[in-house]
């Protein structure tokens, strides 16, 4: 009987895994996906990998993300800001300035994409740790510690083990049935915390060369026409590709309601940006997280864009002594960022 099961093969539940098995823990991770990284994705062409879930970090201020991507031996680029900022009113009039905001700690971009450190993680996990397509339904207080029901391909599977730990967005745990049943005040606690960005969709769309550049523009703009609200420049260091990517400012209905659309509407709006070549990408891929049932909820449809303040919560006993909460939501700081996600497995403490 494994001491641990962790559920969730996000960045938080991998690292979560990894501290546990350091310690010696015998640990079992079950993810329902087909892959690793939970909201980390990558789309990877010839030239490298490019992020349609996070894409920065700011290793300036954040001590945990620093170190991870200092032990798995990764580059990181500065993001490319360097240029014009284009701004779009409401009616899609484009305007040309010279600069967009300062920032004053500039977020930086993970060579070979925030999957990368995912991997690095994980490869510190003895094989067969991570289970993959275990959707974990059921979760039952025992005797000796806990009973985690799974669907699986081949119907459904319960392990045992002394202890587990959530490492999803706090919603999900909803979807799960905890026995007994969490009081439901802490239950309507869980259902209040937005999954930070679980809302959102990003848009990638990929050109032989960075052509916005030759018009002296950093590939940045920002839109209050919509449907992209945000766009930077996604190139890869020396790739002999460019790209640029931008994150959706229409909410997840309207994003459902003209989904057939939405590429030709990207490209017609990336011309209006950047140019009427910027208009013919190669490829366009959108990735919307609010589709995907193990990212978003049905709450998560409303999800504001303002940063919520994130503060844990520790189930009460005796949940609390069998049961961990983790994921970047139950940060104790950086809540929703990768940073939380990697604070929240560190203040899990599981023996
Ligand atoms: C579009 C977008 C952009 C973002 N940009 C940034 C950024 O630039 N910088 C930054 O720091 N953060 C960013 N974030 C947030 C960042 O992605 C998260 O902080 C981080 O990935 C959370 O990791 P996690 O392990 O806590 O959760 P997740 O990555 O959500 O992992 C949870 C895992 O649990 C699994 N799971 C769910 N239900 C079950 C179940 N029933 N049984 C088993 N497994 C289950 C899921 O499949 C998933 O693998 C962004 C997020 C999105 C969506």
């Amino acid at each position: 009987m494994p001491d641990l099961i962790v559920i969730g093969a996000g960045l938080s539940g991998l690292a979560l895994a990894r501290a546990a098995a350091e310690r010696g823990a015998d640990v079992v991770v079950l993810e329902a996906r087909t892959r690793i990284g939970g909201r980390v994705l990558s789309h990877h062409t010839e030239a490298g990998a490019y992020d349609l879930g996070p894409a920065w970090v700011w290793p300036a201020i954040q001590p945990r993300i620093a170190q991870a991507v200092q032990a798995a031996g990764l580059a990181l680029t500065e993001q490319a800001e360097a240029g014009g900022f284009v701004y779009q009113d409401q009616a899609g009039r484009t305007q040309r300035l010279p600069h967009g905001l300062a920032q004053e700690s500039p977020s930086m971009r993970i060579t070979g994409g925030i999957a990368a450190l995912v991997e690095a993680v994980a490869a510190s996990l003895a094989p067969g740790v991570v289970r993959l397509e275990y959707a974990v339904r059921r979760i039952a207080l025992i005797e000796t510690g806990v009973a985690v029901t799974a669907d699986t391909r081949s119907g459904p599977v319960t392990l045992h083990a002394a202890r587990a730990a959530l490492a999803l967005p706090p919603r999900l745990i909803g979807g799960i049935e905890i026995v007994p049943a969490l009081p439901p005040s802490v239950g309507a606690a869980l259902a209040a915390v937005p999954g930070w960005m679980a809302g959102q969709a990003k848009a990638l769309a990929l050109y032989d060369r960075p052509l916005w550049r030759k018009a002296g523009l950093s590939g940045s703009a920002f839109s209050q026409a919509g449907p992209l609200g945000e766009l930077h420049d996604a190139s890869l260091p020396g790739a002999a590709e460019a790209a640029l990517f931008g994150f959706f400012s229409w909410p997840p209905a309207l994003r459902a309601a003209r989904r057939a659309a939405l590429p030709e509407l990207v490209v017609r709006q990336l011309g209006m940006l950047f140019g009427a070549e910027a208009g013919r990408p190669r490829e366009v891929i959108i990735q919307d997280w609010a589709t995907d049932p193990f990212t978003a909820t049905e709450a998560d449809q409303a999800n504001g864009n303002a940063h919520p303040d994130y503060r844990p919560i520790a189930l009460p006993a005796p949940w609390g002594e069998r049961i961990a909460l983790a994921g970047a939501e139950m940060a104790p700081e950086f809540g929703g960022y990768l940073e939380g996600a990697l604070a929240a497995a560190e203040a899990a403490e599981i023996p």
